[in-house]
């Protein structure tokens, strides 16, 4: 038998609103962690994942997080989440030499050589204040100048930290149509 699809209308039966600090605090099935679950797909997934889902139009992958700046793991408000990488994972994948992926042309620049997802992982390395530039640089074979003019924002100013989330889904076809032109 075919899930019912999981609507808005359905999944905000099971909010409770915490009006002083403006929470959506899902009173549906409890997880781990003082998460929520609720069906995404015929599988159960964080509440507020689930949210950012329905909210927001599209399911962050796997290794992205929507973590709280409330911290409240029960908030469901997608105003109240944020995505960004597990630093955990992100240090993981440094020490693992991960991330010294194949350079690749970007989009429109081809003197570029680092993906507009490098940037946005980049930017997250930086602002995790964890590693040196030198260190991000060696990681991802390119010059600290390269990492430098990225921490100046001197180039790629349109990944910001929040660049994939904004105009996501939409994004490969915006840039489709923009290289077809
Ligand atoms: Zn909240």
């Amino acid at each position: 038998m075919p899930s019912i699809p999981l609507t808005k209308e359905r999944f905000m039966e099971r909010v409770e609103f915490e009006l002083n600090t403006g929470c959506w605090l899902w009173s549906g099935a409890p997880g781990s962690g003082g998460y929520g679950t609720a069906v995404h797909n015929g599988k159960n997934a964080k509440a507020h994942r689930v949210a950012w889902f329905l909210f927001r139009g599209w399911m962050p992958p796997p290794e992205i997080k929507a973590c709280h700046k409330c911290d409240t793991p029960a908030c469901v408000n997608p105003d109240h989440l944020f995505l960004g990488t597990q630093a955990d994972n992100v240090a993981d994948m440094i020490a693992k030499g991960r991330l010294r992926t194949a350079r690749r042309c970007g989009t429109k620049n081809p003197m570029a050589s680092l993906s507009e997802k490098q940037v946005w992982e980049i930017r997250h390395l930086l602002m995790m204040g964890k590693w040196s530039q030198a260190e991000i640089a060696r990681s991802y074979g390119v010059s600290p100048m390269t990492i430098s003019r990225i921490s100046n924002c001197e180039t790629w100013q349109h990944v910001h930290l929040n660049w994939p989330y904004h105009p996501h889904p939409l994004y490969g076809i915006q840039e489709m149509i923009r290289d077809a032109a």
